[in-house]
């Protein structure tokens, strides 16, 4: 198909994932932001998605500065782990820190999305007044702010569980867990 050929294409969303994690498995970027994933859900009836993709709406162009931001997040957290059950630990820090952000700015590109397309914004000016400063949520947000809140955050929780989860790691591979 040629460019040119392109008559319309479709804008798909789904509902929010309530979690980003479960025990040792995490998603990051599209596949958590997008809302289908680690518990399936249901539709949002705005538009219909027949495949297994992951989508939100493309109306603040900020899924990959998202996944990018995610990825950061992982490496702080899992930059924190010495155990196997850290990394359970890191996984659940990183959805409190991350899902909040990511879904508001998913409810946010739809929200754009729809007063791009709302019928009673008349011209330019208008537009750009009811857009208002909203990228500034995505582009100057305190992303190294999150970093030290997860840090203390997951250093909190992991003090919360000494004594719990005794793990002994041994040298060359030997540790029980
Ligand atoms: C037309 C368009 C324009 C966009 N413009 C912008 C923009 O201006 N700014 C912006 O920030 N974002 C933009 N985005 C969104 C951005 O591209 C995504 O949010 C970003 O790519 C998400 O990154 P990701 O790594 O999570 O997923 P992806 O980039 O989708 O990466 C997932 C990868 O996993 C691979 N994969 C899938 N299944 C399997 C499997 N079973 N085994 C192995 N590999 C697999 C896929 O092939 C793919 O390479 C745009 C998206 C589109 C479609």
């Amino acid at each position: 198909m040629k460019p040119h050929q392109i008559q319309a294409f479709a804008v798909q969303d789904q509902p929010h994932a309530p979690t980003f994690a479960k025990s040792r498995v995490c998603l990051m970027g599209d596949a958590a932001h997008a809302g289908r994933s680690i518990a399936r859900t249901s539709h949002v009836p705005i538009s219909s998605n027949n495949n297994n993709n992951p989508t939100a709406t493309p109306w603040l162009g900020a899924g990959a500065g998202q996944a990018l931001e995610d990825a950061l997040m992982l490496t702080t957290v899992l930059g924190e782990t010495s155990t196997p059950h850290d990394i359970t630990t890191a996984f659940r820090t990183f959805d409190s820190s991350r899902r909040p952000r990511t879904q508001k700015l998913v409810d946010l590109s739809r929200e754009t999305g729809e007063t791009f397309r709302r019928a009673d914004v008349n011209g330019i000016e208008e537009l750009r007044e009811k857009l208002g400063s909203r990228w500034d949520q995505v582009w100057l947000h305190d992303v190294e702010g999150d970093q030290k809140k997860a840090l203390e955050l997951m250093r909190s929780m992991r003090g919360g569980q000494k004594g719990r989860h005794s793990v002994v790691v041994r040298p060359h591979g030997q540790g029980s867990y």
